[in-house]
């Protein structure tokens, strides 16, 4: 084969000499196979298209099946149609030239303004032309705003002919003052176009005629396009290209009968119809204003724009998707007693994965007693250092083994301690993908620590994520030394903690470190020896373990801490000399807080990491010891019946006053606001209060022997407006921002009176969960729950498209070693990377 430049593409739209220079056949007979099972001469599956079958011979190349690229063909259409995908352009185009002599309506001034500009581009040559369309198409900025007021003009400029009223019904009638115009009326209008005309349109009439639009040929992809699929039973399964073929054909030979035979225009006019639905269905069976073509089974047929559209399209599935070797995906679930940074990957999936083993003369023992393996953990492949690759069974594996020599590679199975790479959809920050060291367990799921689902955003209702096995030591160390999980507690983007303690581990750290926490010698001996501490503290004077100092003995000795809260001395927190002496460990100092902070930046991220882990499993043992449920008792506060009312009544009182004021015309408007809208902005307001007055008043009443408020109190799981909401009042409910308006003419539901500003009929709701919602209260509630569940997907919608877009465009961007950011032409995008070259993940600390 000769090698080629290639100095320049070019796109244009398909000539019917170039179909019928390209096409080896005229396909002209509905089907594909014969009884024998043979392809039909002139069927869709017509030998000379090429072969998909292993048994035959292309007629055209004579090459089989993997030797054959396949051949086109083409239909010859008995009446044309029109390429839908064209039929704006067509539009542009009969709007813009003139419908008796066909010139373009410009008239002579216009004409000689544009010349210069359309002139040069109509002269260029090839290798020019690029250039100067783009050109004549930018500098047109004017042309183009002149092109589209040419369907404004009445009477043409050249022959005087009055001008028609031309409609487009999509995606492929048009009309001429009301009457249908035909496709081959069409077509002798766009031929009759000259091609300085078209200059004017930006359109390059020397290599793409607009006759071209409206099809007499059709070209028909090659069998090995559309491979028909033999089903277990032996029956043959045609692809969805074949069947509109198929389609296509029988039409068109329905036509070409009733034609022959002298039909009523009508019904010639039917068919021509139902074939130009069958065209336009053929390239696209998405288009707008046209009924789905489908298979018998109902199922839409997948046609040529389906195959290359959207994320499932050859483009972004094939072409820009990859498949990775080396990689497992499962469900994953929870397990406490592995480390945070490890992955307890399922030994099917470690059975199934490799790392390659380099052979030196240092780990040749080594190598060869794993070599020697016939069960897990084993090796797969040899790969001799000549790069002779063999699969290792029981009959070659002594032969192998005689033959290990240094140099060679071995294809050993996943073990403990073994880097992979763990990764949840969607993939939003640096850490959505983590390096794990794997520990191989029993079961079909990933085993993942609860603490380390935070920056994953993961939770165990079903959640999957992937796992992958980097191959090259240098690809290891680095997934060691930069993703690694102890050194990711910190986050880049603002130098916290993004993995800390949560959920009823919070809780059981407050059970084991709260004031007075004391456990038996047993308990302690337990709580200790979980996180392999084998000695006690010294006991109280009553022969029991202070669960401050069990907590101690996780603590470096030297630790000297202190955490003051300036809204509540209660979180106050004192350790000295590794012993905590005042205080209860809380979220706020594992979570926002600077424990863990503390720890990773004084001790070292592997500190901080055993700390997590061993606080998991002592507070988790410390829930579990104390005991810890809720109930409708927690719930159920009679003292708070009174400030309810108060509380409603106050709020309302609140509310009439307002209206009063708007009624009278005292109220006075806000800036940028009408009366009404600030009335309507200040009753929304003073309703939505009425909640975090009673958070306030609720909190006053409780104590944290409420189990309801102690998971609140120490940050584990809900908030004082859910309590609020169960116990007191759902409060103002909010649609679009505002209260419910909408529904019936003037108000929400259709007995209410249109004057009605009673703030129950608006969606306030005074009643609460645990006593139950009347109707009216149940139907505001279900609008406002309604709003923000109708919110949320479409907002992880948004922004998942604005990510995939970011990453489009900034993919080959990199920090070069003099830390300015470059992107992949060496074009220098950002002088010092992030503008400031601070590291927040070092700035946070002191
Ligand atoms: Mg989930
Ligand atoms: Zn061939
Ligand atoms: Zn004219």
């Amino acid at each position: 084969m000769q090698a080629e430049l290639i100095d320049h593409i070019r796109f244009t739209a398909i000539s019917p000499d170039m179909i019928k220079h390209m096409s080896v056949a005229k396909i002209i007979v509905p089907d594909t196979y014969n009884d024998d099972g043979y392809p039909i001469d002139g069927g869709l599956i017509d030998q000379r298209l090429g072969v998909i079958d292993p048994g035959l011979k292309c007629k055209t190349c004579g090459g089989r099946a993997k030797v054959c690229p396949g051949h086109f063909g083409h239909i010859e259409l008995v009446r044309p149609a029109i390429h839908p995908e064209f039929a704006k352009t067509i539009y542009l185009l009969l709007q813009s030239t003139c419908k008796d002599c066909h010139r373009i309506l410009l008239n002579e001034k216009q004409v000689d303004d544009l010349k210069p500009t359309i002139e040069s581009f109509v002269r260029a040559d090839d290798n020019e032309k690029e250039l100067s369309l783009q050109t004549s198409i930018e500098s047109e900025g004017k042309n183009m705003s002149l092109i589209k007021k040419l369907k404004t003009v009445k009477k043409c400029p050249s022959c005087g002919a009055v001008q028609g009223k031309l409609k487009l019904e999509r995606p492929t009638f048009f009309y001429m003052n009301g009457n249908r115009l035909k496709a081959d009326e069409i077509h002798d209008w766009l031929a009759s176009i000259s091609n300085e005309d078209l200059a004017y349109l930006g359109i390059d009439g020397t290599s793409t005629r607009p006759e071209w639009f409206i099809m007499s040929y059709l070209l028909v992809p090659p069998v090995n396009v559309r491979p028909s699929i033999t089903l277990e039973s032996g029956e043959r399964s045609e692809d969805d290209l074949t069947h509109k073929l198929v389609d296509i054909i029988r039409t068109n030979q329905r036509l070409e009968q009733d034609i022959d035979a002298g039909a009523p225009q009508i019904i010639i006019d039917d068919l021509w119809e139902l074939l130009q639905y069958q065209v336009t269905t053929y390239f696209n069976n998405e288009t707008p204003g046209v009924p789905v073509a489908r298979h018998r089974s109902t199922r839409p047929l997948k046609t040529l724009a389906q195959r290359l559209k959207g994320k499932e399209g050859r483009l972004r599935y094939n072409l820009s998707g990859k498949r990775v070797n080396f990689s497992a995906r499962t469900v994953i679930t929870p397990d406490n007693y592995i480390g945070m940074d490890e992955l307890g990957v399922p030994l099917k999936i470690a059975e199934n994965l490799t790392v390659p083993l380099y052979v030196t003369k240092w780990n040749f023992d080594y190598a060869k007693s794993i070599l020697s393996n016939s069960s897990y953990p084993m090796v797969m492949n040899h790969i001799s250092k000549e790069g002779v690759r063999k699969r290792v069974a029981d009959t070659n594996r002594e032969e192998l083994l005689a033959a290990l020599k240094p140099g060679d590679i071995l294809d050993r199975q996943l073990m403990d301690g073994d880097i992979v790479l763990f990764n949840r959809q969607p993939t939003l920050h640096r850490l959505s993908i983590l390096a794990h060291i794997a520990h191989i367990l029993p079961g079909n799921t990933f085993r993942l620590h609860l603490s380390a689902t935070i920056p994953y955003n993961a939770d165990f209702d079903g959640d999957e994520m992937n796992m992958h096995v980097p191959q090259t030591l240098e690809a290891q160390a680095e997934a060691r030394l930069l993703m690694g999980v102890s050194t990711s507690i910190v986050s880049p983007r603002n130098g916290q903690p993004v993995m800390f303690a949560i959920e009823d581990i919070v809780v059981g750290m407050y059970m084991l470190t709260k004031d007075g926490a004391s456990f038996t010698k047993d308990e302690a001996a337990r709580l200790l020896s979980s996180v392999d501490i084998y000695e006690l503290p010294e006991p109280l004077k009553n022969g029991t373990y202070s669960g401050k100092d069990i907590f101690s003995m996780i603590l470096p000795e030297d630790l000297n801490f202190e955490y003051t809260d300036k809204k509540d001395d209660k979180n106050n927190v004192v350790i000295k000399k590794g012993k905590l002496i005042k205080g209860y460990v809380n979220s706020k100092i594992v979570k926002k807080g600077k424990l863990i902070l503390y720890l990773y930046s004084e001790y070292g991220p592997e500190k901080a990491k055993d700390f997590i882990d061993s606080i998991t499993i002592m507070a988790g043992r410390a829930a579990y010891i104390a005991g810890m449920s809720i109930s409708m008792r927690d719930y159920y506060i009679s003292a708070l019946e009174k400030d309810r009312e108060k509380i409603i009544s106050n709020t309302l009182n609140e509310a009439k006053e307002l209206l009063d004021k708007y009624r009278n015309k005292t109220l006075e408007a806000l800036p940028g606001y009408t009366k009404k809208q600030t009335y309507e902005l200040e009753v929304f307001a003073t309703l939505n209060i009425a909640r975090s007055v009673a958070s306030q008043v609720l909190l006053s009443h409780l104590t944290m022997d409420n189990n309801a408020m102690l998971m609140i109190a120490v940050d584990a799981r809900g908030n004082i407006l859910n309590f609020v909401q169960i116990a007191m009042m759902l409060g103002q409910q909010s649609v679009r921002g505002g209260r419910p308006s909408r529904g019936y003419d003037g108000r929400v539901l259709p007995y209410f009176s249109r004057k009605d500003k009673n703030p129950m009929n608006k969606g306030f709701v005074k009643s609460n969960f645990v006593e139950g919602l009347e109707f009216v209260d149940y139907y505001m509630h279900a609008m406002g729950a309604r709003d923000s569940a109708m919110g949320k997907p479409l907002v992880t919608a948004v922004s998942g498209y604005m990510m995939r877009r970011l990453v489009n465009a900034m993919q080959d961007f990199y920090i070069d070693s003099d830390l300015s950011v470059k992107d992949a032409g060496g074009a220098l995008i950002e002088t010092l990377y992030g503008g400031d070259g601070i590291d927040p993940v070092k700035e946070n600390m002191k």
